[in-house]
């Protein structure tokens, strides 16, 4: 089962639970999902949450998450694998852990604390995440930033012969200054192309409201989704680890870890300066 892996992930690398002992799981009941989600009956299910605290300010939070569901079997009985969707932002949540707690090990721990947040649900309408914010562990005005990661893996059509990008998403909604330390970091350590086109408020696909991080954003927590586009396996069952590029998820996951570090260790918390147009658009 999938979130014992995580559990077992996160025990082995010696990273602990927010929640406290050995307990990783948030479960999100039945009933609470059924209520919300337009596809019937759901079963009761569990967000897994790891956590490394700050050395200097633990009670401000850097939220990386990933969601943990896939939209499960068809009629005949086929397993949909979603390697990408989001096989592939579960692994690069694992990656930045373990790297955090290697800093940590070697007496170099970011200054605030990272919380990395696996999301049930998300298919069925990003039931983890809502519960998660309805029901936080840490108080959401604590919470300085949530970077998701939602398909990484892939290269779309659009970048064919350029697979160097990736695109994001609402860096820019609420925070300047997340904007700016995520094109920095990207310039000082990934060059990947940073593409926004499903950004632009006028794009049709509307993805900025179609991932775990719009549950936070409309708590005025500002986000960046990371993306990689879709493609002909999306949502299939040929959503499989053998098409996913390693070398761009190594690298867009390594753009991750860089903007939660600088994030995580400058010296003030990143201010949402742009709230009052969330307010007035919504
Ligand atoms: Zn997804």
């Amino acid at each position: 089962m999938a979130v014992e892996y995580l559990k077992n992930f996160y025990v082995t690398q010696g990273i602990i639970s927010p929640i406290g002992g050995d307990d990783y799981y948030q479960e999100v009941p039945a009933a609470y999902m059924s209520k919300l989600s337009r596809r019937g009956e759901i079963k009761d299910s569990e967000n897994v949450l790891a956590f490394i605290k700050g050395s200097e300010k633990p009670d401000e939070i850097i939220v990386i998450s990933a969601h943990l569901d896939h939209v499960g079997m068809n009629k005949d009985g086929e397993v949909f694998n979603g390697a990408d969707d989001d096989g592939s932002g579960t692994v690069a949540v694992l990656e930045i852990a373990e790297a955090f707690k290697k800093a940590v090990d070697e007496g170099n721990g970011p200054k605030r604390s990272i919380l990395f947040l696996h999301v049930t649900g998300e298919e069925k309408g990003l039931l983890g995440s809502r519960y998660y914010t309805e029901n936080p562990i840490f108080p959401i005005a604590n919470t300085i930033v949530n970077l998701n990661i939602d398909m990484i893996g892939r290269i779309d059509k659009r970048h064919k012969g350029n697979p160097k990008y990736i695109y994001l998403i609402g860096s820019d909604k609420l925070s300047t200054e997340l904007h700016e330390i995520s094109e920095q970091m990207n310039t000082k350590y990934t060059s990947l192309e940073l593409d926004y086109k499903y950004n632009d408020e006028n794009d049709p696909n509307r993805f900025y409201y179609r991932s775990d991080h719009y549950n936070f954003a409309k708590l005025n927590v500002p986000i960046i989704f990371y993306f990689n586009g879709t493609h002909v396996d999306y949502h299939k069952e040929t959503d499989t680890p053998d098409k996913i590029n390693y070398e761009q998820l190594e690298t867009r996951t390594r753009l991750v870890f860089h903007t939660a570090w600088e994030l995580a260790n400058r010296e003030n918390r990143i201010v949402a300066d742009k709230l009052e147009k969330v307010e007035k658009t919504e």
